[in-house]
């Protein structure tokens, strides 16, 4: 699986980066965006992504075991 981010094309994106990609944009997604190019196109910041990064996990969801 290809997993650099296609805006900035940073690679090695983490667990967690891939995790929120699939949460908010659909499991089915081939592209991902990096934390920062994600936050810039959803239009919050990086911490608002982090907290709910942490709120996924809490709920024990799948795609950030
Ligand atoms: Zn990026």
């Amino acid at each position: 699986m290809k997993n650099n981010c296609v805006i900035c094309g940073k690679d090695h994106l983490d667990k967690d980066t891939i995790g929120i990609n699939k949460k908010i944009l659909g499991e089915d997604i081939e592209n991902f965006y990096c934390l920062d190019c994600l936050a810039e196109y959803l239009g919050c910041t990086v911490d608002e992504l982090l907290d709910k990064i942490e709120e996924f996990k809490e709920e024990g969801c799948k795609l950030f075991v």
